[in-house]
């Protein structure tokens, strides 16, 4: 790596919610920033104003802060708007919307130069072209032919040029892709790859009707005026590489061209294709980081409002795409700065698997300090009126978190120790209440009474010596005991429960079930 500070940018359109993929490319732009302690943009390249949707730079912004992947330049996620460009800082304004009187200016250039040129063909024009090609078994593309045959200032005089452009702003400015040429790039993950330039078809740079250029023309100037170093992206903008490549080159901007990386696509955990919400609609999971609530009414659930604590998100998704070579799987925002490299990025796309990915929050949830989960826990049992102490609460937190995957788990899974069951599962009732019962239980009482300290490996014994002395079946009495105090065959061991419980609660218990079931007193 060359001396140079490294300056990266993540570069979203507000089109929609940021998909995980979208968080992924700007993981990987501030984990590499990170690494070389560099600088992480964050730019808003709004300038499709028919594609702009409400809410959505807010939503990226507000995604990025819970993931803790904030960007040290740009838009911040305090909200900051973007400043005006000054002696401290010549790259602003962040929003390529508010940065509009720039582009002409390097269009034109381009211009004078003859790498683009006037193009002034109508819509319909345009369209007939395209149903003509489709009628003929071929696809439409704007390339050296057909500018041959179009309305455009390589074939009108200069007079006629001027005057059309008087006439209208229904012209735009097309990049003249050169004639026979091979296009040499390099890209960090792929290596080496090479486009011939018959493939390229002459894209629009600027238009007159709204003053705004498009994708390509503002994202290859504001890298430049930018000074990025490393372009990491998105898989999806391999295409346009070598486009931007014959920018540069037009531009004489060679030796500032930022060095490319192109992510993998997230692909669907089965079949074929990218990642899509449709996907996550299909089998239950989020596709986006944050819920989404568009002012046309779509919606969508986030992986925050699904339980998933944000650490536990970033590293999934850190893992989609880059390994760190070695067995490791869990990284903290600092680990994974220390192990990224570029060149540990996959080529083939990542496919996403979601019971990996609740794995992950598992094992976030396992390892989070009691008082963390605690401070979760307590609310949630408030909200059930459960009235208790945090040491009852800590002790049963303890019982059960390594069953659970969220934390929204906990209720189902703790509620009968706060409250005695109100039905018993039949399947055990009838497998396990016999005749023998009332005697088990009535003998369970009374060694649980006598048991002190009232703690589960006292009981745990005391139940053991009364299920051997009796020889009874050690299976039998447990589950009938579970049934009583739990409702169901699940949860932690019985002389567990029967600690947390208590004494008085868990002989209340045994009475309630003996009385439902044989109608003793
Ligand atoms: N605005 C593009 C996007 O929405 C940026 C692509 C790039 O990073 O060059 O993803």
């Amino acid at each position: 790596m060359s001396t140079q500070q490294v300056r990266v940018r993540f570069a979203p359109s507000p089109t929609g919610p940021l998909h995980m993929g979208g968080v992924r490319t700007a993981l990987f732009n501030y984990l590499f920033a990170k690494k070389h302690n560099g600088t992480f943009v964050l730019r808003i390249e709004d300038t499709d104003s028919r594609r702009f949707v409400p809410g959505a730079e807010q939503y990226i912004v507000d995604a990025l802060a819970w993931c803790g992947i904030l960007p040290n330049e740009g838009i911040l996620s305090d909200g900051t708007p973007a400043s005006t460009p000054s002696d401290q800082n010549p790259y602003a304004p962040y929003r390529q919307s508010e940065r509009k009187s720039i582009y002409k200016e390097y269009a034109l250039r381009l211009i004078s130069t003859g790498h683009a040129y006037y193009a002034f063909d109508a819509p319909e024009e345009l369209d007939n072209m395209r149903k003509e090609a489709e009628q003929n078994g071929q696809t439409f593309v704007y390339d050296s032919v057909l500018r041959k045959r179009t309305s455009n200032s390589l074939l009108l005089s200069e007079e006629e040029t001027a005057q059309r452009l008087q006439e209208g702003n229904d012209w735009v400015i097309r990049f003249k892709i050169p004639e026979d040429t091979t296009v040499a790039m390099d890209d960090l993950i792929r290596g080496s790859m090479h486009v011939h330039t018959h493939t390229l078809d002459d894209k629009v740079l600027w238009k007159a009707q709204d003053g705004l250029p498009t994708y390509h023309l503002a994202n290859v100037v504001d890298d430049y005026l930018m000074q990025i170093t490393h372009v990491i992206r998105g898989e999806e903008w391999l295409p346009s590489l070598p486009l931007h490549y014959l920018l540069y080159g037009a531009f004489g901007w060679e030796t500032a061209r930022p060095q490319f990386a192109h992510v993998p696509l997230l692909l669907k955990p089965d079949g074929k294709g990218k990642l899509s919400k449709r996907d996550g609609d299909r089998l239950g999971f989020p596709v986006f980081p944050l819920e989404w609530s568009g002012s046309d009414g779509e919606t969508a659930t986030g992986y925050r409002e699904s339980g998933y604590f944000a650490e536990a998100f970033v590293n999934l998704i850190a893992l989609l795409g880059w390994n760190p070579g070695t067995e490791q799987e869990l990284f903290s925002l600092e680990e994974l700065v220390e192990a990224f490299s570029l060149e540990r990025v996959h080529k083939s796309g990542a496919r996403f698997n979601p019971e990996k990915a609740k794995w992950f929050n598992e094992q976030y949830l396992r390892t989070y300090p009691q008082e963390r989960l605690l401070e979760l826990y307590l609310p949630i049992l408030a909200s059930h009126n459960v009235n208790t102490t945090g040491e009852k609460a800590g002790k049963v937190l303890s019982l059960i978190k390594n069953r659970a995957s969220f934390v929204h788990d906990f209720w189902d899974l703790s509620y009968y120790f706060f409250q005695p069951p109100t039905s018993y599962d039949e399947q055990m009732k009838k497998k396990f209440i016999t005749e023998q019962t009332p005697d088990i239980i009535h003998h369970v009482k009374q060694t649980l009474s006598a048991c002190s300290p009232f703690e589960a490996t006292h009981i745990g014994n005391a139940l053991t010596t009364l299920i051997t002395d009796k020889q009874w079946k050690t299976g039998q009495v447990m589950n009938t005991l579970r049934l009583t105090l739990v409702g169901k065959g699940t949860g932690p061991g019985v002389a567990e429960i029967i600690e947390v419980i208590g004494k008085e609660d868990t002989a209340n218990r045994l009475d309630k079930a003996l009385k439902q079931w044989f109608d003793e007193t």
